[in-house]
């Protein structure tokens, strides 16, 4: 990467510049001197830049092109699912008629925006095996907030007060985070030496006061949870409730569902699985499937189809409430349904397959040069260590470092916490083989160089804007504002 002349100068404003001329006003005059002194109106004019379109232009194009992004190069962020948002999604979500809906527009205007919304609840329902689907929850994690609301209220239905939320330990943070939010006590389920869920040690401690299980499957770690029926059966003659985090469903899509497995709650990532953009391409999705007993209990308002009819149903008077604004990222849900349409149910049947062979190519692939600490087939996600590198003085984070002066995004690293030196790596079905075995060279190459110049990948990464950040004062002091010369003097 070069440095451009224009990255040269860092302050661009210069006083008086402006990029937008404004039409005479219409209205008469306010003076606002007058009417807000000493109550609305600053001491201080607002600090902002003042710059000419072109440099508008030209600062976030550059900002873009610092950033690693799904369009721009491999990903491989286990967890995460980052795979291609196919450009046909946002031509749909660009038509006017979904576009410019109003949250406000009387039902019988917005019929066609009710239909989507109902049919893809209807997809999420049958892709989960679960009977009835929310669409409000605006992320995985508000979706596991919401489906715990729902096991607090199915409970307490019962008048019972059940306390406790089992989680295992290669869960998702957002787990025991969420559980935590909704007010139950969180306890931590030891995997056993295979990376499964120890089904003698769970039976221990499971009991009256265990509300639910959180668990997904495939486990966070890539593998099946193959005792899924004995698991479920345990929490259920307990009275407990089975949660599953579906957030990357892309190993079970067409294959089986939550629902066969015995869950009774499923939320969805569209943003991982359903190829809506993720982070700061787009707003999150994360709906929320549930089995029949918990219908009640779903988010109001609901979404349904009265004769040939769209309708909003606030009816429910057992409903946990509404947890998001209006009806949830609407923009997402056209994305979501056009990739649903476009794939079909063979499509996505398809995509599991690949998505699971791709990871187990990569994985036998990277066997030579980095410890594998599970040794059998993995879905669509994998972890392997970097003990061996550790061994000799470089970390995974110093390879995950050096990825980057090759282009890559690393995997996701230091998680799941249950394996040492983890790198935890999903490539996703929408990559060509030709990219999947360059990566596979270039990591072989990186453990070529832990052992024979380390201190390339210990300095690394060498070609990005900027080197190592200090990762502790970005956290705990970052620069979040635009700071004029002016005000950083002051
Ligand atoms: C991403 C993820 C979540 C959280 O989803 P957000 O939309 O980021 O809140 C939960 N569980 C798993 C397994 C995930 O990968």
């Amino acid at each position: 990467m070069t440095t451009e002349y224009h990255d040269l100068i860092f302050e661009r404003s210069q006083p008086g510049r402006t990029g937008a001329s404004l039409p005479d006003s219409d209205v008469d005059a306010v003076d606002v001197q007058k009417k807000f002194a000493g109550h609305l109106l600053r001491d201080q004019p607002a600090e902002l830049p003042e710059v000419d379109e072109l440099q508008v232009v030209r600062h976030y194009t550059a900002l873009s092109r610092k950033n690693h992004g799904i369009d721009n190069g491999f990903y491989p962020l286990g967890s995460c699912t980052m795979k291609y948002n196919p450009k046909i999604n946002e031509d749909m979500a660009n038509l006017d008629g979904f576009q410019f809906v109003h949250p406000y527009q009387p039902e019988e205007t917005v019929q066609g925006s009710l239909q989507l919304m109902h049919e893809l609840q209807e997809d999420l329902a049958e892709i989960t095996g679960m009977d009835e689907v929310t669409l409000q929850p605006s992320a995985g994690a508000q979706g596991e907030w919401t489906g715990l609301m729902m096991v607090k209220a199915y409970h307490e239905q019962k008048g019972e007060s059940r306390k406790k939320v089992l989680i295992p330990d290669s869960a998702h943070g957002t787990n025991p985070a969420s559980a935590t939010v909704a007010g139950f006590e969180t306890v931590t389920i030891p995997s056993n030496e295979e990376g499964l869920v120890y089904v003698e040690e769970l039976k221990k401690y499971v009991d009256d006061d265990t509300a639910a299980l959180m668990l997904t499957n495939p486990n966070t770690l890539g593998l099946f949870e193959k005792d899924i029926v004995e698991i479920a059966s345990i929490i259920h003659e307990a009275g407990g409730l089975l949660y599953y985090d579906g957030a990357n469903a892309n190993a079970i899509l067409g294959k089986t569902t939550p629902g066969k497995m015995g869950f009774d709650i499923v939320h969805l990532n569209l943003h991982k699985t359903f190829t809506t953009p993720h982070g700061g391409g787009g707003p999150g999705a994360g709906p929320v499937g549930v089995k029949e007993k918990l219908i009640p209990y779903l988010p109001v308002p609901r979404i349904e189809k009265q004769g040939e009819t769209y309708v909003f149903n606030s009816e429910y008077p057992q409903s946990i409430g509404r947890v998001k604004g209006y009806y949830g990222n609407f923009g997402m849900f056209v994305r979501a349904y056009t990739y649903i349409r476009t794939m079909g149910a063979e499509g996505l049947s398809e995509v599991s397959e690949s998505a699971v062979l791709h990871a187990n190519y990569l994985l036998k692939k990277l066997e030579p040069y980095f410890d594998v600490p599970y040794q059998q087939v993995c879905k669509h996600e994998f972890v392997i260590s970097g003990a061996r590198q550790k061994k000799l003085g470089v970390r995974t984070l110093d390879i995950a470092k050096r990825l980057l002066d090759f282009g890559y995004h690393p995997p996701t690293i230091y998680f799941p916490l249950n394996v040492e030196e983890c790198m935890m790596v999903e490539p996703t079905e929408t990559e060509s083989k030709e990219t999947i075995d360059a990566f596979a060279h270039v990591l072989g190459e990186i453990a070529r160089e832990v052992e024979e110049e380390p201190e390339k990948v210990l300095e690394a990464p060498h070609t990005t804007v900027v080197g190592r950040l200090d990762e502790v004062q970005a956290a705990r002091k970052p620069v979040l504002r635009y700071m004029s010369d002016k005000t950083q003097e002051s």
